[in-house]
């Protein structure tokens, strides 16, 4: 007999999962982290995803970003350290960055999409062979450079929105084709592909597909995205499998928007308040 394809997490798989720290752990236990984010303009995601990150737990924190963002993120998550780019407005120089110091790099909230972003893009997996997590704007270089979807470390997460998907892997008719082609692209490609939505699915290499069922509409609001991608570069650093991390992160990030929204609204909460209310969640969970 064959097991069941499709699958609904639930806090006592996230027991499972969970990790607490060890008595005797120091801040390189818990791994440290590169992300690679932001440009004129949309540094406010990159900030967003930093201090997700941290609250993740992860040890160490790096985030290279371009000259424009480096007082923004020296000042909007001082517990991260910074390196910046030889451009003034975007990434173009990450690639020089990746060595083997970094447990995992998150990449895309608010990068651009230049041809230099992407060339460094396609450099950086030419050296960078770990697992990593790929949203946003990276996610969108991918879909205009599809080749780069075979050099993509195995393992590693894609966290696309359906937009995002759509541009990646083409349109289907109904809810359930699209399903089938995330899980499809998921065992072809290798990597685990996230389908953010209400019901975020999350599509493993084997074809097993999980769906999660805490957040909230209060979170279908400008940053929510880049918060989840902090969420799991923090897991991932902090040497969870990737399956452990995204299971997880996915539960986590929900559940802090569903603690965030009964304080303060569905309306008012902001991609803030998920990162604010991450460790209510970590001690009402476990
Ligand atoms: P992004 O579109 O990249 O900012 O990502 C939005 C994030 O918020 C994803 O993690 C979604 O799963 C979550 N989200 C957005 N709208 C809802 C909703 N109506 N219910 C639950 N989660 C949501
Ligand atoms: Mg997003």
């Amino acid at each position: 007999q064959t097991p069941a394809r499709y699958h609904i997490t639930d806090i006592d798989m996230m027991r499972t999962i969970y990790q607490p720290r060890q008595p005797f752990a120091h801040k390189g236990t818990y791994g440290h982290a590169l992300l690679i984010a932001g440009s004129r303009g949309t540094m406010g995601a990159a900030v967003l995803a930093a201090r997700a990150c941290l609250r993740a737990g992860a040890g160490l924190l790096t985030c290279h970003v371009p000259q424009c963002g480096y007082e923004i993120m020296q000042l909007g998550e001082p517990a991260a350290m910074c390196s910046t780019d030889e451009q003034p407005d975007f990434n173009t120089h990450f690639h020089e960055q990746a060595d083997a110091r970094y447990k995992t790099i998150g990449i895309g909230p608010g990068l651009g999409t230049s041809a230099a972003t992407a060339r460094s893009f396609e450099k950086l997996l030419a050296v960078y062979k770990r697992p990593m997590v790929i949203d946003a704007d990276a996610l969108n270089i991918l879909s205009v450079y599809p080749y780069l979807l075979y050099q993509l470390p195995a393992g590693s997460i894609l966290t696309p929105h359906p937009k995002e998907f759509e541009r990646l892997f083409g349109s289907t008719t109904n809810d359930f084709e699209r399903l089938e082609l995330l899980s499809r692209q998921a065992v072809r490609l290798q990597l685990y592909i996230l389908l953010k939505g209400r019901y975020t699915a999350i599509a493993c290499p084997d074809g097993a597909v999980y769906f999660n069922a805490t957040g909230n509409p209060g979170m279908a609001t400008g940053g929510s995205g880049d918060v989840l991608t902090g969420i799991l570069t923090g897991l991932l650093a902090q040497d969870y499998s990737p399956k452990a991390a995204i299971l997880l992160g996915v539960w986590l990030h929900g559940y802090a928007g569903d603690l965030a929204s009964a304080e303060l609204s569905q309306e008012a909460m902001t991609a803030g308040d998920i990162i604010n209310f991450m460790g209510k969640a970590f001690l009402s969970c476990f």
